[in-house]
């Protein structure tokens, strides 16, 4: 099979942004020995896009689209498609929903041109966004294959491993039957989990392993293709296995599971109840928690102590402890939460104190968090991070931190 992928955006080719997009398609399709000979990119222009098009039909059997589904004038991506193959536009009942939930979860009113994002050409098999409002779509017409995909990286990458891909491997091989499973990691990068397990990569066929990562977590999409589904399982558990030997410290769960739910698990199973102080999470932990159904029994409560003043009087921080340690040190996440949790009767203590950034703090530089974790008979444990992202991203990764060290 060979591939061309066409990159659409006039961004692209006035050198305003990179075409990671193509790199990341590119880098997957040659992991399942699908050959891609061209890529182009395009403006957001229907006549030249269809120019490409026309050239990459002669040239290759997929081809994959990535840029231009939005709502705007200049997103013409499926409509120069749709009208190149003669097919017509329609409403995809489920990305009509899902769109219209997003506009009441959020509260803003839906435009006529959002409406248009719920458009996808017929026939087309609709590829789940699950980071955004444009659906993609996989279709054959005559003997070539479209598959069209968002632009913005992180809607298209989940998007393309997790539906994508898999579409794929389903026209490579239309008689086996083809089974994959998500293994999620917290608490190391990206790369040094590739490198830790750089010969099972390499030589993988069958099954495949596809890497992704956000927002500090990694996940290794395990895909296995055989004429028995069962054989299909059975070289995804081997294969699991073998990474798990090397890289098991750093694995929390799998398929669509997350660190807060698995975490919530743990405490039911074990009848815990956890109280929580938080400084620089400003109460993310706890609002985390109460995402979930049903966590009155293990969530006691907690409080939001920003100012040393607050740690003082919410949490009985001694004076001292602040004068000579400073907010931003592990003897303070100790005291808050042991406090926090003879405070509220409960088994665990959970503290977060430290710099979301961007402005550095008590000569710590923005990034530098303390973590402390109480137990009930137990000496209490502190964790120092260094994280170097962005202020919400610090904040967001201090609380995935704290589920990490709790389970
Ligand atoms: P939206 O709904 O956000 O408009 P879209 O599918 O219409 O998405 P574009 O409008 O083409 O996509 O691009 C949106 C953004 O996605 C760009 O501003 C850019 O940040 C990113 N992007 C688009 N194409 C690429 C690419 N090939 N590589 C990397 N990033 C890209
Ligand atoms: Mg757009």
């Amino acid at each position: 099979m060979k591939a061309e992928i066409i990159a659409v955006g006039s961004e692209l080719l006035l050198g305003q942004i990179v075409n990671t997009n193509a790199k990341y398609i590119s880098k997957c399709l040659a992991e399942i020995g699908v050959n891609v000979f061209h890529q182009t990119v395009v403006g957001d222009n229907a006549g030249r896009l269809k120019e490409s098009i026309v050239i990459a039909e002669k040239r290759a059997d997929l081809i994959i689209f990535t840029g231009g589904l939005g709502p705007t004038k200049d997103d013409l991506t499926k409509e120069t498609i749709a009208a190149h193959i003669g097919k017509k536009l329609v409403t995809d009942l489920e990305a009509m929903e899902s769109i219209e939930q997003y506009f009441q979860r959020t509260k803003r009113v839906m435009t006529e041109n959002n409406k248009k994002q719920a458009l996808v050409i017929e026939d087309a098999k609709v590829l789940p966004n699950e980071n955004g409002m444009a659906p993609g779509m996989f279709l054959k017409n005559g003997q070539h294959f479209y598959m069209l995909l968002p632009g913005p990286p992180h809607e298209m990458e989940p998007m393309f491993i997790n539906y994508g891909r898999n579409a794929i491997l389903e026209i490579l091989d239309e008689h086996q039957k083809i089974e994959s499973r998500v293994l999620r990691f917290f608490g190391i990068g990206e790369s040094q989990l590739e490198t830790e397990i750089i010969d099972i990569l390499d030589r993988q066929t069958n099954p495949t392993i596809a890497p992704l990562a956000s927002e500090g977590e990694v996940t290794l999409r395990i895909t296995a293709k055989h004429q028995s589904s069962s054989e299909a399982w059975r070289l995804i558990q081997q294969t699991e296995e073998e990474i798990l030997r090397r890289v098991g410290d750093y694995f929390y769960g799998y398929d669509d599971t997350s660190l807060m739910q698995e975490l919530i698990t743990l405490l039911n199973k074990n009848n815990q109840t956890i109280a929580c102080a938080e400084s620089l999470t400003a109460g993310l932990f706890q609002a985390n928690i109460g995402n979930f159904s049903g966590v009155s029994s293990i969530l006691k409560g907690g409080v939001v102590c920003y100012t040393n003043d607050a740690k003082m009087k919410l949490v009985n921080v001694k004076k001292e402890t602040l004068s000579q340690f400073g907010a931003v040190s592990k003897e303070c996440a100790a005291e808050l939460a042991e406090n926090i949790m003879s405070i509220l009767d409960s088994t665990i203590g959970i503290s977060f104190t430290g710099v979301a950034g961007p402005d550095s703090l008590e000569g710590n530089p923005a990034g530098t968090v303390w973590i402390g974790i109480a137990q009930k008979n137990k000496t209490t444990k502190t964790y120092l991070l260094e994280l170097a992202s962005s202020r919400n991203s610090n904040r967001l990764r201090t609380v995935k931190y704290g589920c990490h060290y709790l389970i």
